[in-house]
């Protein structure tokens, strides 16, 4: 499809629902998600050939969160290769996103790396590999996407650490399995600030096409992953991307794709596209309410979904 032909559905669906009453709320777990305008509505989307289009705020900057366990894992993924999947599984846990539930039947294995447990032990796993986590997570950020501003924010950073209580039982308990290998604090810290990456629509429409084009390349001409973990990751954004809405993402949408706490979506159309939507009201299950409706939508429009 051209561009100009997204461009005509995209601006369609965005007058139509840009003033839809939400049904949710704006996350409030930490004072800082709690301030950002539900009005947001931003969309933008990249194609293979670099085609973009963007509507809204798509340029404004939002704590991505959850997006980013798409970036730990393919950068652990690219180091660890298969042995990984000793480390935490690629099922889709049916529970909320930071639930401890069912590590002590899986004797400390997260289900899959998409919920919490599973995004600290590959947080643990990036320590066991990198020198510098936060410095080179970011540098590999950075590259893939071109972009020398992308950036934590150290107040998102700083309040997850003051909140994320959850998030230290879950790192104590796994590595009470012997499935955290370095110190918790450490392991901790930096999980907090994968969390809080900032990116916009359009950022993030672009650092994704590495799981849309399988014949990617940086600027710098390197691959990141190979086709086959390009093909697994975008598996396991389908099964489980959406906490435990997964399911219904991919019965509504029909696309692989990430969602975060601060109402971002990303999804990916094989060999086609990456779409980033962001509204911060969430539904109950922690999903942008609009961002799921504007991509059904989409989708149903322009037939691209991967059935
Ligand atoms: N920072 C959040 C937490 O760990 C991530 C939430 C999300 O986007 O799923 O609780």
């Amino acid at each position: 499809m051209q561009i100009k032909e997204y461009q005509k559905i995209i601006t369609e669906i965005y007058s139509n629902i840009k003033n839809v009453e939400d049904i949710g709320k704006v996350a409030n777990y930490i004072p800082e998600l709690g301030s950002v305008s539900a009005d947001n509505f931003g969309i933008h989307i990249t194609k293979i050939n670099n085609e973009t289009f963007g509507i809204g705020n798509f340029e404004e900057k939002f704590s991505i969160q959850s997006i980013s366990k798409i970036l730990t894992l393919a950068l652990a993924y690219k180091l660890e290769g298969e042995k990984l999947w000793q480390r935490v599984d690629v099922e889709p846990s049916g529970n909320p996103f930071n639930s401890l539930q069912q590590l002590e039947s899986d004797n400390g294995i997260p289900r899959n790396p998409f919920i919490n447990a599973g995004a600290i032990v590959v947080c643990d796993v990036l320590i066991s590999h990198l020198e510098n986590p936060k410095e080179e997570f970011l540098a590999f950020c950075r590259e893939l996407s071109n972009n020398a501003t992308l950036n934590y924010s150290e107040k998102v950073a700083k309040s997850e650490k003051n909140t994320g209580f959850r998030n230290v039982a879950l790192c104590n308990f796994i590595k009470s399995f012997g499935n955290i290998k370095n110190n918790v604090d450490k392991v901790l810290d930096f999980y907090f600030y994968i969390c809080s990456l900032e990116m916009s629509c359009k950022e993030l429409s672009k650092i994704f096409l590495f799981l849309a084009d399988n014949n990617f390349k940086t600027h710098k001409e390197k691959r990141v992953i190979t086709k086959s973990q390009v093909k697994r990751i975008n598996a396991i954004m389908l099964t489980c991307g959406f906490y435990d809405e997964s399911g219904e993402f991919a019965f509504r949408v029909g696309l692989s794709g990430k969602s975060g706490v601060g109402g971002g979506i990303v999804a990916i159309h094989p060999n086609g596209f990456c779409i980033a939507v962001w509204s911060p009201k969430l539904n109950k299950k922690g999903n942008s309410y609009k961002g799921m409706l504007f991509l059904e939508h989409f989708t149903t429009k322009t037939a691209c979904s991967i059935f």
